[in-house]
């Protein structure tokens, strides 16, 4: 299987780096690990060396990026808008950055990261090709012991996981596929020279953002695709468009102002004050067509109970099923298209450039796994309950194992040897999503409990990142030496982050924010639902209460 440095998936070949020194000594080697060099892993290592700590970013690819570098799949794009996904901690970084379109497509994206990552020299502390293992507490000097590939260990004080909510990548579970004589790409793991699909017969499992995205760019190319949906999406309009130096400039003149505004929301939509059934049918209808044409995730907020109401829900859903039935030509395949049983937006709503226009296409068909479920794949395609396709290539937008998936992939043990995998056995449990209890100085970036995949991550990630550092100066300034979550403020967390969840509607879909993509995974809402400015309080004023719900302590 072809995977994005052409090695064998799931198996990334590592090389030895350097500058790392071994295990054996009682004085952390590092003040700071951090674990990935992505958005998060960037801006970790550039602002804890700023404070002055020692710092090494251990990363798995071979270049920065994170999801941005592994995910290079035709279509690749971010669906947050350009000027908003990007980091705001340098003023000079913000107003000199030029981004081309609304939406930034992935090259764009790792291009800015490679410039971020040699504007600051950031590349200098960080070790590539290089995979975390194991990262073990020693109780005895108060830090952590590393693994690196196998075969090299270093120290540090405190543990950075930065390592991403979407990073581990998941293949479909289908008997046959490893006999599958074609290549068999997963989308989270592409190659990165061009793959050409031009006159051949291609088959994509798989209809979330990353299907969505893929599928339009590959049905221009291929002699035939064949889609296998499992579960209907409600997908949106992009509208993506170049980015004039007009808008850019006018956005420029108040970066501070939206930046503001994003800490306390998440991410700067138009966020309507009234709910569905305040308004009459016609104005209802109007606000969703208008928000339609302008385009993004934006729909959802056209009233404040989309997400709160079912009924409102309904009404709103009916809607996107209604522009669906528009847009295919084909009544039959319109209607398979058409996500029914859940709520729109309890799985990441998806936004597309001329997705559903793609099944008018002669050279597409759509197969519902619904009706006719996938029973086996052999050396020459797919065959299902209700046929068989022969196929070329095979790509795999099947997702990932999400948010706690790249946390216990790594062999985490803490206090008294406790693994992260037995702690979590139940589903993850921490204090502000930030630090679990039992594994002292190892924070967490954007994981289980914090808002992370529902607001703009890039705010999430910047908030995280201020508040670990100023943590660590507070632990340093005041000789504390060790800091976790206490038993109690987590099982108050844990609580809370439910009950939050339970009054919505995101629950009442098998969504990946569930854990219900991975067979045996802990059915439970991961991502925390309120307001990030809400969550940012609650961050700050436990700091400012001198880290209360933490256990501050000598080692
Ligand atoms: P995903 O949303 O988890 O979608 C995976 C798809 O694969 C689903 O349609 C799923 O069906 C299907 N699938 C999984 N296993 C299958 C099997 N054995 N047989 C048939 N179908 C199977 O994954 P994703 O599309 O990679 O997106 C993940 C997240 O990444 C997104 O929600 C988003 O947060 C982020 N993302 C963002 C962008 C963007 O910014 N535009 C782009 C890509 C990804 P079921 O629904 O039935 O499980």
């Amino acid at each position: 299987m072809e995977s994005g440095d052409g090695t064998a998936l799931n198996s990334q070949k590592v090389e030895d780096g350097v500058g790392v020194p071994s295990g054996g000594s009682s004085v952390p080697a590092f003040d700071v690990i951090v674990i990935g060099a992505g958005f998060a892993g960037l801006y970790a290592l550039k602002r804890l060396r700023d404070l002055g700590y020692s710092v090494l970013v251990c990363e798995a690819g071979s270049d920065v990026g994170g999801v941005w570098y592994w995910n290079r799949y035709p279509g690749a794009r971010c669906d947050v808008e350009s000027l908003q996904y990007s980091y705001s901690f340098s003023k000079e970084l913000e107003q000199e950055w030029e981004w081309s379109e609304r939406y930034a497509s992935q090259p764009e994206i790792l291009r800015y990261l490679n410039h971020v990552a040699d504007r600051f020299e950031l590349r200098r502390d960080i070790r590539f090709q290089t995979r975390v293992e194991s990262a073990i507490y020693d109780e005895s000097h108060g830090g952590w012991t590393l693994s690196l590939n196998g075969n090299q260990t270093t120290k540090a004080s405190f543990c950075v996981m930065a390592s991403g909510g979407l990073s581990v990548p998941r293949l479909p579970d289908i008997p046959g596929i490893d006999h599958f004589a074609g290549k068999i790409y997963h989308t989270g793991q592409w190659p990165h020279e061009p793959v050409d699909f031009t006159g051949i017969r291609v088959g994509v499992i798989g209809t979330g953002s990353s299907g969505i995205q893929v599928i339009p760019k590959v049905a221009a190319q291929a002699s035939k695709l064949v889609v296998f949906q499992r579960t209907a999406n409600f997908s949106v309009p992009a509208r993506n468009a170049p980015l004039s130096p007009e808008v850019q400039r006018a956005w420029k003149a108040i970066y501070h102002e939206y930046r503001a505004r994003a800490r306390q929301v998440g991410t700067i939509y138009e966020v309507s004050e009234k709910r569905t059934f305040d308004v009459t049918e016609e104005e209802r209808q109007r606000e969703y067509q208008r928000r339609w044409d302008k385009g993004g995730v934006n729909v959802i907020q056209s009233f404040r109970d989309v997400m709160v109401d079912k009924s409102a829900n309904d009404v709103i859903a009916d809607f996107v099923r209604a522009r669906i039935r528009a847009t295919v030509k084909d009544t039959s395949t319109a209607e398979a298209l058409c996500p029914v049983g859940y709520p729109l937006g309890a799985k990441r709503i998806c936004v597309d450039t001329d997705y559903f226009e793609t099944y008018n296409r002669p050279n597409v068909e759509l197969v519902d796994l619904k009706k006719n479920p996938i029973s086996r794949v052999d050396a020459n395609g797919v065959a299902t309950t209700g046929g068989y396709h022969e196929l070329d290539a095979l790509i795999c937008a099947t997702g990932y194992d999400a948010l706690t998936g790249a946390l216990l992939n790594i062999d985490i043990r803490g206090r008294g040897g406790m693994t992260l995998r037995q702690k979590w056995s139940q589903g993850p449990r921490n204090y502000l999503g930030l630090m679990t209890g039992g594994f002292p100085n190892m924070f967490i970036v954007t994981g289980p409990g914090s808002p992370s995949v529902l607001a703009n991550v890039v705010v999430g990630i910047e908030h995280h990142i201020e508040w670990i550092a100023d943590c660590i100066n507070f632990l340093r300034a005041n000789g504390v030496r060790t800091i976790e979550a206490t038993p109690q403020a987590e099982d108050r967390w844990v609580e809370h982050v439910n009950k939050a969840a339970n009054k919505t509607l995101f629950p009442l879909a098998n969504s990946w924010w569930l854990g219900a993509n991975v067979p045996g995974k802990p059915r439970v809402f991961m991502p925390y639902v309120v307001k990030f400015g809400h969550y940012r309080r609650e961050c700050q004023q436990a700091a400012d209460n001198g880290y209360e719900g933490f256990a501050l302590g000598a080692n």
